[in-house]
């Protein structure tokens, strides 16, 4: 099956992106990509420290990562859809993403879709959400999945019992510049997209993610061949 309907998802730290690619990814046939799981760990540890970086990727790294995992993608006869965890993350992305795609037949369609949130229930989720450096081993030391924590102990991981942790990006400061980084490159990703004739679909997670989760559901579904 060749590759049908990709799907990039941005939005400002804590709005519940990696949440609903995690939720939405379980699906037959839907994979989930996440930008700094297919760059070399050395880039990775070489940008983490650094507070202006923030794990920015270079462009000539990040279009390699790019076309390195759509032809793993195409290659993949039960893929046909690409979930795209906070990505792009500039309007040069969106450009790259776009000229990748092309390099593949038949075209794949774009769905872009841009999370957003009330910026108190932002604050509320970067402040309550918390890894597991046991259950994600991330070869820098910076797990990012969220992590489950047990009904009874907020910081306990529901799934090894191990202690849970914040996430390193979520601290006040970081988290700060995390999303004053987004609200510069939104107005471009925007203004990137719609050059290419992409419409961007809207999506309010501020009630329940769940619920978000709910409403893209139909969009994904409709355009997968599988019913
Ligand atoms: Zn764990």
């Amino acid at each position: 099956m060749a590759l049908l309907l990709v799907v990039p998802l941005f939005g400002p730290p804590a709005a519940g992106k990696t949440t609903l690619t995690m939720v939405l990814g379980r699906h037959d046939g839907r994979r989930v990509f996440r930008l700094r799981e297919h760059v070399p760990h050395e880039v990775l540890s070489a940008t983490a420290g650094s507070s202006e970086q923030l794990g920015w990727i270079d462009d000539h790294i990040v279009e390699a990562a790019l076309r390195d995992y759509f032809r793993g993608v195409a290659d993949d006869p039960e893929a046909h859809t690409v979930l795209m965890d906070n990505f792009p993350g500039s309007s040069n992305q969106v450009g790259q993403l776009l000229s990748v795609l092309e390099e593949f037949d038949p075209p794949s369609r774009v769905e872009a879709v841009e999370v957003h949130t009330d910026s108190r229930t932002l604050k509320q989720r970067a402040q309550n959400r918390k890894v597991c450096h046991r259950c994600e081993r991330d070869p820098i030391s910076d797990p990012r999945l969220p992590a489950i924590p047990k009904p009874d102990d907020i910081w306990a991981c529901s799934r090894c019992d191990g202690v849970l942790h914040p996430r390193r990006g979520d601290s006040p400061r970081l988290l700060r510049a995390r999303s004053q980084r987004y609200q510069n490159a939104a107005i471009g990703i925007r203004t990137a997209f719609a050059d290419w004739r992409i419409e961007i679909t809207d999506l309010d997670t501020t009630t329940t993610i769940d619920g978000a989760t709910n409403l893209l559901s139909p969009l994904l579904i409709s355009r997968s061949p599988v019913q």
